[in-house]
Protein backbone atom coordinates (compact mmCIF):
# COMPACT_ATOMS: atom_id res chain seq x y z
CA UNK A 1 0.00 0.00 0.00
CA UNK A 2 1.13 3.29 -1.20
CA UNK A 3 0.70 5.03 3.10
CA UNK A 4 3.34 2.43 3.54
CA UNK A 5 5.53 3.29 1.38
CA UNK A 6 5.69 7.16 1.64
CA UNK A 7 6.04 6.48 5.17
CA UNK A 8 8.93 4.94 5.20
CA UNK A 9 10.16 7.24 2.69
CA UNK A 10 9.10 10.14 4.80
CA UNK A 11 10.57 8.60 8.06
CA UNK A 12 13.86 7.47 6.28
CA UNK A 13 14.89 9.98 3.52
CA UNK A 14 12.53 13.52 4.58
CA UNK A 15 12.39 13.43 8.31
CA UNK A 16 16.36 14.36 8.05
CA UNK A 17 15.95 17.56 5.59
CA UNK A 18 16.06 20.88 7.30
CA UNK A 19 13.49 22.22 4.94
CA UNK A 20 12.14 25.92 5.83
CA UNK A 21 10.24 28.40 3.24
CA UNK A 22 12.51 28.68 0.55
CA UNK A 23 16.21 26.67 -0.02
CA UNK A 24 17.41 23.73 -0.68
CA UNK A 25 15.77 21.65 1.94
CA UNK A 26 12.48 22.13 0.19
CA UNK A 27 14.50 22.15 -3.24
CA UNK A 28 15.37 18.57 -2.58
CA UNK A 29 11.99 17.25 -1.13
CA UNK A 30 10.14 18.00 -4.09
CA UNK A 31 13.13 16.31 -5.70
CA UNK A 32 12.25 13.10 -3.89
CA UNK A 33 8.47 13.69 -4.72
CA UNK A 34 9.43 13.93 -8.01
CA UNK A 35 11.54 10.64 -8.09
CA UNK A 36 8.04 8.79 -6.96
CA UNK A 37 5.58 11.32 -9.25
CA UNK A 38 7.31 11.48 -12.08
CA UNK A 39 4.14 14.37 -13.25
CA UNK A 40 4.75 16.19 -9.79
CA UNK A 41 5.37 19.92 -11.39
CA UNK A 42 7.82 22.19 -9.36
CA UNK A 43 7.16 25.98 -9.68
CA UNK A 44 9.66 29.10 -8.84
CA UNK A 45 8.93 32.59 -7.98
CA UNK A 46 11.53 35.33 -7.90
CA UNK A 47 12.63 36.58 -4.10
CA UNK A 48 11.13 40.08 -4.25
CA UNK A 49 8.40 39.14 -6.51
CA UNK A 50 4.96 41.63 -4.80
CA UNK A 51 2.18 39.12 -3.48
CA UNK A 52 -1.20 41.33 -2.94
CA UNK A 53 0.35 42.83 0.56
CA UNK A 54 3.49 40.59 0.91
CA UNK A 55 6.86 40.20 -1.04
CA UNK A 56 8.36 36.93 -1.61
CA UNK A 57 11.92 36.51 0.74
CA UNK A 58 15.24 35.75 -0.45
CA UNK A 59 16.07 32.56 -0.28
CA UNK A 60 17.74 31.17 2.33
CA UNK A 61 20.48 28.32 2.73
CA UNK A 62 22.18 27.35 5.70
CA UNK A 63 25.02 25.15 6.24
CA UNK A 64 26.17 24.95 9.60
CA UNK A 65 25.68 26.09 13.31
CA UNK A 66 27.12 25.96 16.33
CA UNK A 67 28.13 27.14 20.05
CA UNK A 68 31.63 26.52 21.42
CA UNK A 69 32.20 27.15 25.23
CA UNK A 70 35.55 28.10 26.29
CA UNK A 71 37.17 24.69 25.82
CA UNK A 72 36.20 24.76 22.28
CA UNK A 73 33.33 21.98 22.72
CA UNK A 74 30.35 22.21 20.99
CA UNK A 75 27.11 22.40 23.12
CA UNK A 76 25.09 22.97 20.78
CA UNK A 77 25.10 21.39 16.90
CA UNK A 78 22.79 22.03 14.30
CA UNK A 79 24.28 19.17 12.87
CA UNK A 80 23.25 17.21 14.94
CA UNK A 81 19.66 18.52 14.92
CA UNK A 82 18.34 20.93 12.51
CA UNK A 83 15.77 22.33 15.06
CA UNK A 84 18.48 23.47 16.92
CA UNK A 85 18.93 26.51 14.81
CA UNK A 86 16.08 29.13 14.45
CA UNK A 87 15.23 29.19 11.05
CA UNK A 88 15.30 31.93 8.82
CA UNK A 89 18.86 32.86 11.17
CA UNK A 90 20.78 35.70 9.58
CA UNK A 91 24.81 34.90 9.64
CA UNK A 92 26.74 35.76 12.74
CA UNK A 93 29.92 34.41 13.95
CA UNK A 94 31.03 36.21 17.45
CA UNK A 95 31.92 35.56 20.73
CA UNK A 96 29.37 36.37 23.51
CA UNK A 97 28.77 36.50 27.30
CA UNK A 98 26.47 34.15 28.92
CA UNK A 99 23.80 36.32 29.35
CA UNK A 100 23.97 37.67 26.43
CA UNK A 101 23.82 33.44 25.06
CA UNK A 102 21.13 33.06 27.33
CA UNK A 103 19.20 35.36 25.67
CA UNK A 104 19.57 33.72 22.18
CA UNK A 105 18.59 30.17 23.72
CA UNK A 106 14.92 29.49 23.01
CA UNK A 107 13.49 26.52 25.73
CA UNK A 108 10.01 24.81 25.87
CA UNK A 109 9.47 24.11 29.83
CA UNK A 110 6.60 22.05 29.00
CA UNK A 111 8.74 18.97 27.98
CA UNK A 112 11.95 19.34 29.59
CA UNK A 113 13.79 17.32 26.96
CA UNK A 114 12.60 18.83 23.92
CA UNK A 115 13.65 21.19 21.31
CA UNK A 116 11.28 23.61 19.97
CA UNK A 117 10.82 24.72 16.75
CA UNK A 118 11.03 28.82 15.92
CA UNK A 119 11.20 30.85 13.17
CA UNK A 120 11.90 34.51 12.15
CA UNK A 121 11.20 34.31 8.63
CA UNK A 122 10.34 38.16 7.73
CA UNK A 123 11.90 39.82 10.88
CA UNK A 124 16.24 39.79 10.70
CA UNK A 125 16.84 38.14 14.17
CA UNK A 126 19.13 35.16 14.93
CA UNK A 127 18.77 32.43 17.50
CA UNK A 128 18.94 28.96 19.12
CA UNK A 129 17.15 26.51 20.16
CA UNK A 130 17.45 24.10 22.91
CA UNK A 131 15.76 21.77 25.13
CA UNK A 132 15.06 23.49 28.64
CA UNK A 133 17.12 20.40 30.55
CA UNK A 134 19.62 21.36 27.93
CA UNK A 135 19.48 25.06 28.72
CA UNK A 136 19.48 24.23 32.61
CA UNK A 137 22.95 22.58 32.18
CA UNK A 138 24.36 25.23 30.56
CA UNK A 139 22.75 27.92 33.59
CA UNK A 140 24.27 25.29 36.07
CA UNK A 141 28.20 24.25 34.47
CA UNK A 142 29.10 27.92 33.27
CA UNK A 143 30.71 30.91 35.45
CA UNK A 144 29.15 34.55 34.50
CA UNK A 145 32.12 35.39 32.83
CA UNK A 146 32.77 32.43 30.28
CA UNK A 147 32.93 32.92 26.99
CA UNK A 148 30.84 31.54 24.30
CA UNK A 149 31.32 31.85 20.41
CA UNK A 150 28.56 31.57 17.93
CA UNK A 151 28.91 30.73 14.36
CA UNK A 152 25.55 30.47 12.06
CA UNK A 153 27.00 29.67 8.05
CA UNK A 154 23.83 30.99 6.85
CA UNK A 155 22.78 32.74 3.55
CA UNK A 156 20.30 34.64 1.60
CA UNK A 157 19.83 34.97 -1.63
CA UNK A 158 18.37 37.94 -3.00
CA UNK A 159 17.83 36.80 -6.79
CA UNK A 160 16.51 33.38 -4.91
CA UNK A 161 13.24 31.57 -5.44
CA UNK A 162 10.64 30.26 -3.37
CA UNK A 163 9.53 26.56 -5.14
CA UNK A 164 6.29 24.88 -4.65
CA UNK A 165 5.01 21.77 -6.02
CA UNK A 166 1.81 20.69 -7.68
CA UNK A 167 0.48 17.58 -9.00
CA UNK A 168 -2.72 17.91 -11.23
CA UNK A 169 -5.20 14.81 -12.15
CA UNK A 170 -7.20 16.18 -14.82
CA UNK A 171 -10.74 15.04 -15.02
CA UNK A 172 -13.95 14.79 -17.10
CA UNK A 173 -15.36 18.24 -16.09
CA UNK A 174 -13.21 20.99 -15.23
CA UNK A 175 -14.39 21.74 -11.68
CA UNK A 176 -11.96 21.50 -9.36
CA UNK A 177 -10.88 19.99 -5.78
CA UNK A 178 -8.39 21.40 -4.49
CA UNK A 179 -5.75 19.48 -1.59
CA UNK A 180 -3.45 21.35 0.01
CA UNK A 181 -0.24 20.82 2.41
CA UNK A 182 2.79 22.13 3.55
CA UNK A 183 6.13 21.27 3.37
CA UNK A 184 8.38 23.96 5.10
CA UNK A 185 9.04 22.75 8.42
CA UNK A 186 12.66 20.76 9.31
CA UNK A 187 12.37 17.48 10.97
CA UNK A 188 9.08 17.45 12.25
CA UNK A 189 6.25 14.47 11.37
CA UNK A 190 2.55 15.18 12.43
CA UNK A 191 3.06 18.69 11.83
CA UNK A 192 4.32 18.67 8.09
CA UNK A 193 5.14 15.60 7.01
CA UNK A 194 2.08 13.73 7.71
CA UNK A 195 0.14 16.01 5.33
CA UNK A 196 2.51 15.19 2.68
CA UNK A 197 2.46 11.17 3.09
CA UNK A 198 -1.03 11.39 3.00
CA UNK A 199 -1.52 13.43 0.22
CA UNK A 200 0.81 11.58 -1.99
CA UNK A 201 -1.13 8.48 -1.34
CA UNK A 202 -4.01 10.28 -2.21
CA UNK A 203 -2.61 11.13 -5.51
CA UNK A 204 -1.49 7.13 -6.14
CA UNK A 205 -5.45 6.33 -5.28
CA UNK A 206 -7.04 8.79 -7.68
CA UNK A 207 -4.72 8.54 -10.64
CA UNK A 208 -6.05 5.37 -11.27
CA UNK A 209 -9.53 6.02 -11.48
CA UNK A 210 -11.74 7.63 -13.78
CA UNK A 211 -12.69 11.06 -12.33
CA UNK A 212 -15.66 13.30 -13.16
CA UNK A 213 -13.55 16.68 -11.68
CA UNK A 214 -10.21 17.39 -11.74
CA UNK A 215 -7.65 17.50 -8.74
CA UNK A 216 -5.13 19.64 -7.92
CA UNK A 217 -2.68 18.72 -5.23
CA UNK A 218 -0.51 21.53 -3.95
CA UNK A 219 2.87 21.14 -1.64
CA UNK A 220 3.27 24.22 -0.88
CA UNK A 221 5.40 26.48 1.73
CA UNK A 222 2.92 27.54 4.41
CA UNK A 223 1.17 31.25 4.46
CA UNK A 224 3.67 32.51 1.53
CA UNK A 225 2.97 29.69 -0.15
CA UNK A 226 -0.40 29.77 -0.62
CA UNK A 227 -0.09 33.66 -1.02
CA UNK A 228 1.86 33.37 -4.10
CA UNK A 229 -0.26 30.33 -5.34
CA UNK A 230 -3.28 32.14 -5.15
CA UNK A 231 -1.72 35.63 -6.42
CA UNK A 232 -1.32 33.49 -9.47
CA UNK A 233 -4.19 31.79 -10.15
CA UNK A 234 -7.15 33.63 -8.60
CA UNK A 235 -9.16 33.58 -11.71
CA UNK A 236 -8.87 30.26 -12.26
CA UNK A 237 -9.04 29.16 -8.87
CA UNK A 238 -12.86 31.64 -8.12
CA UNK A 239 -13.93 29.72 -11.84
CA UNK A 240 -13.16 26.08 -11.19
CA UNK A 241 -12.57 25.22 -7.30
CA UNK A 242 -16.01 23.30 -5.77
CA UNK A 243 -14.16 21.87 -3.05
CA UNK A 244 -11.20 20.96 -1.08
CA UNK A 245 -9.23 20.62 2.08
CA UNK A 246 -5.97 21.16 3.61
CA UNK A 247 -4.36 18.65 5.22
CA UNK A 248 -2.04 18.89 8.44
CA UNK A 249 -1.24 17.04 11.14
CA UNK A 250 -3.25 14.39 9.54
CA UNK A 251 -0.80 11.58 11.03
CA UNK A 252 -1.33 10.75 14.71
CA UNK A 253 -4.13 7.78 16.50
CA UNK A 254 -5.35 9.82 19.24
CA UNK A 255 -7.91 12.37 17.97
CA UNK A 256 -9.83 12.87 14.41
CA UNK A 257 -10.92 16.77 14.29
CA UNK A 258 -11.33 19.19 11.48
CA UNK A 259 -12.43 22.72 10.97
CA UNK A 260 -14.92 23.72 8.47
CA UNK A 261 -14.24 26.72 6.05
CA UNK A 262 -15.15 30.44 7.31
CA UNK A 263 -19.31 29.81 7.06
CA UNK A 264 -19.02 26.19 7.53
CA UNK A 265 -21.68 25.64 4.77
CA UNK A 266 -19.73 24.57 1.58
CA UNK A 267 -19.74 21.69 -0.20
CA UNK A 268 -16.40 20.46 1.26
CA UNK A 269 -17.75 21.33 4.86
CA UNK A 270 -20.96 19.28 3.92
CA UNK A 271 -18.69 16.24 2.26
CA UNK A 272 -16.65 16.11 5.20
CA UNK A 273 -19.52 15.95 7.41
CA UNK A 274 -20.87 13.40 5.39
CA UNK A 275 -17.74 11.38 5.33
CA UNK A 276 -17.28 11.11 9.42
CA UNK A 277 -20.67 9.85 9.45
CA UNK A 278 -19.92 7.39 6.82
CA UNK A 279 -16.69 5.83 8.83
CA UNK A 280 -18.65 6.29 12.04
CA UNK A 281 -16.34 8.18 13.62
CA UNK A 282 -16.63 10.68 16.32
CA UNK A 283 -14.81 13.65 15.20
CA UNK A 284 -13.66 17.25 17.31
CA UNK A 285 -14.71 20.20 15.30
CA UNK A 286 -12.81 23.32 15.88
CA UNK A 287 -14.03 26.74 15.49
CA UNK A 288 -12.40 28.89 12.18
CA UNK A 289 -10.89 31.11 14.99
CA UNK A 290 -8.79 28.56 16.03
CA UNK A 291 -7.48 28.88 12.04
CA UNK A 292 -3.58 28.71 11.68
CA UNK A 293 -2.74 26.97 8.50
CA UNK A 294 -2.99 27.91 4.90
CA UNK A 295 -7.08 27.92 5.16
CA UNK A 296 -6.68 31.40 6.52
CA UNK A 297 -5.51 32.43 2.58
CA UNK A 298 -8.26 30.14 1.06
CA UNK A 299 -10.89 31.68 3.23
CA UNK A 300 -9.90 35.40 3.19
CA UNK A 301 -12.21 38.11 1.65
CA UNK A 302 -12.11 37.93 -2.42
CA UNK A 303 -10.51 34.93 -2.39
CA UNK A 304 -13.39 32.67 -0.68
CA UNK A 305 -12.45 29.09 -1.46
CA UNK A 306 -14.71 26.87 0.00
CA UNK A 307 -11.68 25.24 1.65
CA UNK A 308 -11.99 23.56 5.09
CA UNK A 309 -9.13 21.67 6.91
CA UNK A 310 -9.12 18.16 8.13
CA UNK A 311 -6.53 16.47 11.30
CA UNK A 312 -6.18 14.25 13.84
CA UNK A 313 -4.65 16.35 16.74
CA UNK A 314 -4.83 19.90 15.32
CA UNK A 315 -1.87 21.87 15.05
CA UNK A 316 -1.47 23.96 18.26
CA UNK A 317 -3.40 21.37 20.31
CA UNK A 318 -1.12 18.82 20.97
CA UNK A 319 1.94 18.73 23.37
CA UNK A 320 4.46 17.83 21.20
CA UNK A 321 3.35 20.91 18.25
CA UNK A 322 6.48 22.53 17.39
CA UNK A 323 8.93 20.71 19.23
CA UNK A 324 11.60 17.55 18.03
CA UNK A 325 9.39 15.19 19.95
CA UNK A 326 6.93 16.24 16.59
CA UNK A 327 8.57 13.04 15.29
CA UNK A 328 7.59 9.40 14.35
CA UNK A 329 6.65 8.44 17.79
CA UNK A 330 3.87 10.42 17.40
CA UNK A 331 2.47 9.30 13.96
CA UNK A 332 1.94 5.85 12.44
CA UNK A 333 0.54 4.16 10.14
CA UNK A 334 -3.00 3.42 11.81
CA UNK A 335 -3.00 7.29 12.32
CA UNK A 336 -2.13 8.01 8.70
CA UNK A 337 -4.58 5.94 7.69
CA UNK A 338 -7.46 7.29 9.83
CA UNK A 339 -6.89 10.28 8.68
CA UNK A 340 -6.08 9.30 4.70
CA UNK A 341 -9.79 7.41 5.18
CA UNK A 342 -11.56 10.41 6.07
CA UNK A 343 -9.85 12.75 3.49
CA UNK A 344 -10.76 10.05 0.43
CA UNK A 345 -13.80 9.69 0.86
CA UNK A 346 -14.76 13.11 1.25
CA UNK A 347 -12.96 13.82 -1.96
CA UNK A 348 -15.46 10.99 -3.36
CA UNK A 349 -18.08 12.23 -2.02
CA UNK A 350 -17.30 16.08 -3.33
CA UNK A 351 -16.23 13.87 -6.87
CA UNK A 352 -19.82 12.61 -7.14
CA UNK A 353 -22.07 15.43 -6.87
CA UNK A 354 -23.35 17.59 -9.61
CA UNK A 355 -22.53 21.22 -9.22
CA UNK A 356 -24.04 23.57 -11.93
CA UNK A 357 -22.65 26.42 -12.75
CA UNK A 358 -24.41 28.87 -14.87
CA UNK A 359 -22.21 30.41 -17.61
CA UNK A 360 -23.24 34.10 -17.63
CA UNK A 361 -23.69 37.00 -15.27
CA UNK A 362 -26.90 37.67 -14.68
CA UNK A 363 -29.56 35.69 -16.08
CA UNK A 364 -29.32 34.83 -19.75
CA UNK A 365 -31.85 36.64 -22.27
CA UNK A 366 -34.29 33.23 -22.71
CA UNK A 367 -36.39 34.91 -25.62
CA UNK A 368 -34.08 34.65 -27.71
CA UNK A 369 -33.59 31.35 -27.24
CA UNK A 370 -37.12 30.57 -28.50
CA UNK A 371 -37.77 28.53 -25.13
CA UNK A 372 -41.58 29.74 -25.09
CA UNK A 373 -43.16 31.95 -26.27
CA UNK A 374 -42.14 35.92 -25.61
CA UNK A 375 -45.90 37.17 -24.98
CA UNK A 376 -49.38 35.66 -23.59
CA UNK A 377 -47.10 32.74 -21.47
CA UNK A 378 -49.85 29.46 -20.95
CA UNK A 379 -49.79 28.97 -17.09
CA UNK A 380 -47.67 25.74 -17.97
CA UNK A 381 -44.81 28.06 -19.38
CA UNK A 382 -45.37 30.65 -16.78
CA UNK A 383 -44.47 27.99 -14.62
CA UNK A 384 -41.54 26.58 -16.35
CA UNK A 385 -40.07 29.83 -16.39
CA UNK A 386 -39.84 30.24 -12.91
CA UNK A 387 -38.44 26.92 -12.28
CA UNK A 388 -35.52 27.47 -15.13
CA UNK A 389 -34.81 30.65 -13.00
CA UNK A 390 -35.25 29.53 -9.45
CA UNK A 391 -32.71 27.06 -10.79
CA UNK A 392 -30.28 29.53 -12.54
CA UNK A 393 -30.43 31.89 -9.37
CA UNK A 394 -28.83 29.05 -7.30
CA UNK A 395 -25.90 27.45 -9.95
CA UNK A 396 -23.55 29.64 -8.51
CA UNK A 397 -20.93 26.77 -8.22
CA UNK A 398 -21.76 27.26 -4.57
CA UNK A 399 -24.43 24.06 -4.46
CA UNK A 400 -24.94 20.77 -5.37
CA UNK A 401 -28.29 19.44 -6.64
CA UNK A 402 -29.99 18.24 -3.79
CA UNK A 403 -29.47 21.57 -2.05
CA UNK A 404 -30.61 23.10 -5.40
CA UNK A 405 -34.04 20.92 -5.12
CA UNK A 406 -34.70 21.81 -1.27
CA UNK A 407 -33.98 25.94 -2.38
CA UNK A 408 -36.40 25.98 -4.81
CA UNK A 409 -39.03 23.66 -3.54
CA UNK A 410 -38.89 21.44 -6.13
CA UNK A 411 -38.48 17.37 -5.98
CA UNK A 412 -35.34 15.97 -6.83
CA UNK A 413 -36.67 14.01 -10.40
CA UNK A 414 -38.18 17.62 -11.50
CA UNK A 415 -34.74 19.58 -10.70
CA UNK A 416 -32.41 17.04 -12.46
CA UNK A 417 -34.74 17.58 -15.66
CA UNK A 418 -34.78 21.20 -15.31
CA UNK A 419 -30.26 20.03 -14.90
CA UNK A 420 -30.43 17.99 -17.91
CA UNK A 421 -32.49 20.90 -19.81
CA UNK A 422 -30.42 24.11 -19.39
CA UNK A 423 -27.11 21.75 -19.46
CA UNK A 424 -28.64 21.13 -22.97
CA UNK A 425 -29.16 24.41 -24.17
CA UNK A 426 -25.46 25.51 -22.66
CA UNK A 427 -26.81 27.67 -20.10
CA UNK A 428 -24.91 26.12 -16.87
CA UNK A 429 -21.90 24.05 -17.02
ZN1 LIG B 1 3.69 24.38 12.01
Amino acid sequence: MYLNKYYNLAKNILFPICRSITGNGIKKTFKIIKSQLPKFKIYQIKSGTKVFDWRVPPEWNIKDAYILDKNNIKIIDFKKNNLHLVSYSVPVSKILKKSELLDRLHDYKKIPEAIPYITSYYKKYWGFCCSYNKKKQIIDSYSKDDKFKVVINSFFKKRGNLHYGEFLIPGKSKQEILISTYICHPSMANDDLSGLIVAMALIKFFLKKKNNKTLRFLFIPETIGSIVFIHKNLKHLKENVIGGYVLSCIGDDRMHSCMFSKYGNTLSDQSLREAYKKLNIQTKIFSFLKRGSDERQYCSPGIDLPIASIFRSKYGEYPEYHTSFDNFNIINLKGLNGGYRVAKLAIKILLKKIIPQSRFLCEPFMTKRKMYPSISLSANYKQMKFELFDFLIYADGRNDLLKISNLIRLNYKKTLRIYKLLKKIKLIK
